[in-house]
C-alpha cells in the first residue's frame, strides 16, 4: 500500500460530510506514513440498499469500490454515514478484503446520537479513525489482533471500540 484514497459512500442525493472526511485524511496520515486524499467523486449506495434490513449490503458496497480505476498501490476506503449489514450478522462498523485493494467504513453506530445521548463531534472522529485504521489493517493482510488496546483487535461494540488505541501494535506494525 503507497496511497489511500477515502471515498464517501452516500443514500441518492444526499451530500457527503466531506469536513468528516478531510480530518480524518489528516489523522490517518501519520499512522501508516502515506500520502491520504479525499476522492471529490461520492458513490451513490442506492444499489446496496437492501429494503427487508432497512441496510446497505457492506460486501456488494466494498466491490463496487474495489473496481473503481485505481493507481498500483492505491487502497481505496470508502466511508459512509448508512447503515451497514452482512447476511450472517446484524450489522458492521466495517468490512474489508484481505489482502485486496478495498474497504469500507460506517460511522451509522459510531455516533452517540445514535444510542440517545448528545452528540459528540470529537469522539467520533476518534471512532471513525479506529476503524478505518482497523479495516485499512485488514486490506495490509493483517487479521484480528488478541492484543485489546491494538487498532487491530476485533471490536463490534463502541465500548470496546472506545477503550482500543487508534495505533497498531508492536506485533500488528512489524507485520
Ligand atoms: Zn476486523
Ligand atoms: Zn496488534
Amino acid at each position: 500500500m503507497e496511497s489511500v484514497t477515502l471515498v464517501a459512500v452516500t443514500a441518492a442525493n444526499t451530500a457527503p460530510d466531506m469536513a468528516l472526511l478531510d480530518r480524518l485524511a489528516s489523522r490517518l496520515a501519520p499512522v501508516f506514513h502515506l500520502s491520504i486524499t479525499v476522492s471529490n467523486s461520492p458513490i451513490d449506495a442506492a444499489f446496496a440498499y437492501t429494503p427487508e434490513r432497512c441496510q446497505y449490503y457492506s460486501t456488494r458496497l466494498v466491490a463496487a469500490l474495489a473496481a473503481l480505476p485505481t493507481r498500483p498501490g492505491e487502497h481505496i476506503l470508502g466511508i459512509t454515514p448508512l447503515d451497514l449489514f452482512v447476511p450472517i450478522l446484524t450489522f458492521v462498523f466495517g468490512e474489508a478484503q484481505l489482502r485486496g485493494p478495498a474497504a469500507i467504513v460506517s460511522y451509522h453506530r459510531l455516533t452517540e446520537e445514535f444510542y440517545g445521548l448528545p452528540a459528540d463531534a470529537a469522539l467520533l472522529d476518534q471512532r471513525l479513525l479506529k476503524e478505518a485504521v482497523h479495516e485499512l489493517g485488514h486490506t495490509l493482510g493483517l487479521r484480528h489482533c488478541d492484543d485489546w488496546s491494538c487498532a487491530m483487535a476485533s471490536t463490534h461494540t463502541v465500548e470496546l471500540l472506545d477503550l482500543k488505541g487508534a495505533e497498531l501494535c508492536p506485533h500488528c506494525r512489524r507485520e
